[in-house]
């Protein structure tokens, strides 16, 4: 750790009297004052440093403060740090051309956003438009964003509270082969019966009336449930039979994390939009946008796309993502992904699943991984109910608080803990991660049955 100026107490006290944070009750949170980061740790006032197994908000691919990047950065800065959309700059027009050079099919426009959610919700006004249809289905178990559509489509508790503004939003199930709603034994029978299911909402939905499909191509925060073998492509299918548009949302999933540059490719599957955020520039300036096919960016040729936003390909995040995609291709990022999580985090977390009876299901691919937390294998309950709070919630906050002591930020949602550090981690640093998550499972046990 670095010495850092002010102090932690101070930034703290500042803290509590002014910011108000997301998704929380204001007076029941005790934020960490964090002094500095670089690479896959960070460090608080006290000089205690911790290995970052979240990458943020799973948005630090290339962890904190590359110097590269930052040099795009300030470079960007001196020369031209802001504009306005309507011009062509040289950051944006780069940015677009590296994106689009990576994005599947001819998804070849590159509309920017500031983050993921509007993303999300000029995806969906594109293809109402494209259509002219209603609705849009889109999947329990997933997030999508904090906006009022995108956490519509969200499929998780934090819809519950902005349900009133959902109109055309329909939820469906995906496959979920650990926790099957179809009584599948098999992942041939849960992709099955989740496309059976699917048409069927279509066909009860009225498919006229359905604007588009969005799934995370991997849901993230829901749980990293890769989607088993054929699902994405018989969706696919399922839009092109209806003339539905298909959205996946690689928001959380794209730019290396899986160990590809896009999930998609991971499936050979082309949605017809694709909204990428966090990755795309390691967050280091906030940056989204939606990548457009020929067919929908044709529909906006001559007639104006009626959205639009000040920052839209603000060069100051642009350059971020031209730096940020260069040291990505020359350092190997993507295939330090693949190859570690084949090699050391998959073969490392299958070893304390097997040591610890805490660990129902190991699942993920790349830098994307979930440990399934239950109190018993057999029955598969979760080692915490769904949506727990306070002392429910006790078996995971004690989990998390021992990683913590040995060293290690864990990232817990609900029954879960997922392992999404860095994509350009060390082999040494996964090793050191994984063996204070053997400690803080040791914990997790103790509430096993
Ligand atoms: N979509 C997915 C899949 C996400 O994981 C997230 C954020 O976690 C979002 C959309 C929303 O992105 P943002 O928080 O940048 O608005």
């Amino acid at each position: 750790p670095q010495p850092s100026s002010g102090t932690g107490a101070a930034v703290k006290a500042a803290d509590r009297a002014h910011v108000f944070h997301s998704w929380s009750a204001q007076d029941l949170i005790d934020p960490l004052p964090v002094a500095g980061a670089e690479g896959s740790y960070f460090w608080d006032y006290d000089g205690t440093r911790y290995l970052d197994f979240t990458s943020g908000l799973v948005f630090t691919n290339i962890g904190y403060q590359h110097p590269k990047v930052v040099a795009a950065i300030q470079e960007q800065a001196a020369t031209m740090t802001t504009f306005a959309p309507a011009f062509a700059v040289e950051a944006r027009s780069e940015a677009a051309r590296l994106i689009a050079e990576r994005t599947p099919g001819d998804l070849d426009k590159i509309f920017f956003t500031n983050g993921g959610a509007d993303a999300v919700e000029h995806a969906v006004r594109m293809a109402r438009l494209h259509t002219g249809r209603p609705k849009v289905l889109s999947a329990y178990r997933s997030y999508h964003g904090g906006t009022q559509q995108a956490v519509n489509l969200t499929g998780d508790p934090r819809r519950w509270a902005s349900d009133s503004g959902s109109a055309g939003v329909v939820h469906f199930w995906a496959p979920f082969p650990y926790r099957s709603r179809f009584y599948a034994e098999t992942e041939e029978q849960e992709t099955a019966r989740a496309l059976e299911h699917l048409e069927t909402t279509i066909a009860f939905e009225g498919p006229g009336t359905i604007a588009a499909i969005i799934l995370e191509t991997i849901p993230g925060t829901a749980g990293i449930m890769v989607p088993p073998p054929g699902y994405l492509a018989g969706v696919r299918e399922l839009c092109d039979k209806y003339g539905i548009v298909f959205v996946l949302d690689e928001v959380m999933a794209g730019f290396g994390r899986t160990g590809e540059w896009f999930a998609a490719d991971l499936f050979g599957v082309v949605p017809d939009l694709m909204t990428f955020a966090k990755g795309v520039n390691s967050g280091y300036v906030p940056l989204g946008g939606v990548a457009i096919s020929g067919k929908i960016a044709e529909t906006f040729g001559k007639r104006p796309y009626p959205g639009g936003l000040t920052y839209s390909g603000h060069p100051l995040a642009c350059a971020a993502a031209v730096a940020t995609i260069n040291v990505m291709a020359e350092e190997g990022v993507v295939e330090n992904a693949r190859r570690l999580g084949e090699t050391v985090v998959g073969p490392g977390l299958a070893a304390l699943a097997e040591r610890h009876p805490s660990v129902g299901e190991v699942r993920g691919v790349g830098m994307f991984w979930a440990l399934e937390l239950v109190r018993d294998r057999e029955t598969r309950e979760p080692l915490v109910p769904y949506n727990a709070a306070g002392e429910a919630n006790a078996p995971m906050a004690a989990f998390a608080a021992a990683a913590k002591r040995h060293g290690l930020w864990p990232f817990a949602n609900m029954n879960r803990t997922h392992v999404v550090p860095p994509c350009n981690a060390s082999e040494a640093e996964l090793k050191e991660g994984l063996a204070a998550l053997d400690a803080a499972l040791t914990v997790a046990d103790e509430y096993t049955v």
